[in-house]
């Protein structure tokens, strides 16, 4: 076997994320076009599950500034591997209470409230840790009305409620609402419905919480219906970085 030069591994692996996100960037830009919506309107976030930090480092050195995790216990670490870098992170996946300290240490950002006692435990981590976090509701549209979703996420008739008890908690931001495309009920299979409702729920919050602007919606299979349904936010993972390897 040929012994590969130091970096080797390193340049080729920047290369194929490069090639990704050049491709992920002109989708995002083509929607853009053709909903009549400028390009700087759409945060790209990065979803780096399941990939390692030396990826992560990749992608900022690629001109990536948002990323995303969804499990703390991979997320904290990476993020720590990380520290030196400009990027923001996201956290977006369920998230119990007992995380909530570890979290408010690295994510500028949880996509993912859905229940009040998560308020209040967010809350109290970023009070301690002195950060202000921004939160966006997760909308469900596969839950029962008053109960939280399989995957998270509050009934839409909960989100009113949820949103007030951020925008009045110590520490925490109310940024706006997300969703990830049901897989059941109703809307599962249409993914460009349910963003559309999500948009609606957006404007009708926006009304009590002018600045809760962000629209956090679409991931690499849908992120084209969810520009086109105003989508502020893309969460975008295997696009970039590759098929993940079946859930653990
Ligand atoms: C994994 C994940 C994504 C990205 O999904 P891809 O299909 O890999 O783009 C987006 N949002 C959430 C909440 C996720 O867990």
């Amino acid at each position: 076997m040929t012994a590969t030069p130091p970096g080797a591994d390193g340049e080729a692996r920047k290369a194929e994320l490069a090639a990704n996100l050049a491709r992920v960037e002109e989708r995002i830009a083509r929607a853009c076009d053709t909903a009549g919506r400028a390009r700087e309107d759409v945060t790209l976030v990065v979803v780096t599950k399941t990939y390692p930090a030396s990826d992560v480092r990749l992608l900022a050195e690629l001109g990536v500034g948002d990323v995303a995790e969804n499990r703390d216990q991979e997320a904290a670490p990476k993020a720590a591997a990380c520290a030196d870098t400009a990027l923001r992170w996201h956290f977006v996946g369920q998230l119990q209470t007992n995380k909530a300290r570890s979290v408010a240490g690295y994510a500028e950002r949880v996509h993912s409230v859905d229940r009040m006692r998560l308020v209040t435990a967010l809350s109290n981590a970023a009070t301690r840790a002195e950060r202000e976090i921004g939160c966006a509701v997760q909308v469900a549209f596969d839950a029962e009305a008053g109960s939280v979703g399989e995957r998270g996420g509050v009934a839409p008739d909960g989100v009113t409620d949820l949103a007030g008890a951020i925008g009045a908690a110590q520490g925490l931001r109310l940024d706006g609402v997300m969703t990830v495309a049901p897989l059941a009920g109703p809307l599962a299979g249409r993914p460009q419905e349910a963003f559309e409702q999500l948009r609606e729920i957006s404007t009708g919050l926006r009304t009590a919480h002018p600045a809760a602007t962000m629209v956090s919606a679409g991931m690499s299979s849908d992120l084209e219906e969810a520009v086109r349904a105003g989508a502020t936010h893309v969460r975008v993972g295997s696009a970039v970085l590759g098929r993940r390897p079946p859930l653990r």
